[in-house]
C-alpha cells in the first residue's frame, strides 16, 4: 500500500564528474528494485545537471530547500515553482542542518512546506529530536510540536502528497543509529498524531527513517511495520552503498 522511498540527501557534495558516475551506477542497478521509488537530492546548482541525466528512467528527482513565494527581492533564494519548472517532483523541508545551522524556526518551515505544496511539490518534512532532549524524556513533544506547527499552518489535506523523515539529530552522520525499536517507536508515534486529524492520510503517507542508515543496519530498520524508507546522506554519495540499502527494501 505504502511504495517505500529511499531518498539519498547529496548534502552540498558532488562535482559534475562525481555526480555523473554516481548517477550511472545508481541507474545501472536502479531496475533491479522496481518495488522502492528511489531519489536523488542534489544542490541546487546540479539539479539541472541530474535532470537531464535522469531522462527516460524512474529515478525521481528533488531539492534540499526552497523559498516562499514564486519570485522576489529574496538574493540567493530558489522559489517551489522554479524547482518545479526544473523537473523536481520534491524538496526536503526542515532538515536539522536548516533548523540548526541557518536558524530555521518552527513557523519558517511550516511555510516553506505550505509553499512547497502550493507549487505542486511533494515535500519531504524532517522532523526530530536532539540527543538533550532524547535524554530529558522529551523526544515526543518535540516531535509533536515540529508536526503540529505545520499541521496549524498548511492544513492536514496539505499532508496528503507530503512525506515525513524521523530523523533523531544524535544520529545524522553521527555513525549513531536508532535501533529498529526505537525508530519505530517514534514513527508509530507520528501515524498515530497524523491518524487524529485524518485516517486515510496517517494510512497511505511514508514515514522515512534518517540518521545513518548503512547497508548494515538498512533490513532491520526497513522491515518495521512504520518504517517506509530512507533518508540517507553519507551512505547516498556512493552508488554501491545507496543502491546495497535498496536492495533491503522489503518486497
Ligand atoms: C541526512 O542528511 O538526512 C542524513 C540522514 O544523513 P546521514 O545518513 O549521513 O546520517
Amino acid at each position: 500500500m505504502r511504495k517505500p522511498l529511499i531518498a539519498g540527501n547529496w548534502k552540498m557534495h558532488g562535482s559534475k564528474s562525481q555526480i555523473q558516475s554516481l548517477i550511472d551506477g545508481i541507474k545501472h542497478g536502479a531496475p533491479h528494485y522496481p518495488h522502492a521509488e528511489i531519489l536523488v537530492l542534489p544542490t541546487f546548482v546540479h539539479l539541472d545537471y541530474v535532470h537531464n541525466l535522469l531522462s527516460h528512467t524512474s529515478i525521481q528527482l528533488g531539492a534540499q530547500n526552497l523559498y516562499l513565494g514564486t519570485q522576489g527581492a529574496f538574493t540567493g533564494e530558489v522559489s517551489g515553482c522554479m524547482l518545479t519548472e526544473i523537473g523536481c517532483q520534491y524538496v526536503l523541508v526542515g532538515h536539522s542542518e536548516r533548523r540548526t545551522l541557518f536558524h530555521e524556526d518552527l513557523n519558517l518551515v511550516a511555510e516553506k512546506f505550505k509553499a512547497a505544496v502550493t507549487s505542486g511539490l511533494k515535500p519531504i518534512l524532517c522532523i526530530g529530536e536532539t540527543k538533550d532532549e532524547r535524554e530529558r524524556g522529551d523526544t515526543e513533544r518535540v516531535i509533536s510540536d515540529q508536526l503540529q506547527s505545520v499541521i496549524q499552518l498548511a492544513g492536514i489535506e496539505a499532508f496528503r502528497e507530503a512525506v515525513i523523515a524521523y530523523e533523531p539529530v544524535w544520529a545524522i552522520g553521527t555513525g549513531l543509529t536508532a535501533t529498529p525499536e526505537q525508530a519505530q517507536a517514534v514513527h508509530a508515534f507520528i501515524r498515530q498524531l497524523i491518524s487524529q486529524n485524518h485516517i486515510d492520510i496517517a494510512n497511505t503517507m511514508r514515514i522515512l527513517y534518517g540518521g545513518s542508515m548503512k547497508p548494515d543496519n538498512a533490513a532491520s530498520l526497513l522491515a518495521m511495520p512504520d518504517i517506509d524508507g530512507g533518508l540517507i546522506g553519507g551512505a547516498s554519495l556512493s552508488a554501491e552503498s545507496f543502491l546495497k540499502i535498496c536492495a533491503e527494501v522489503p518486497k
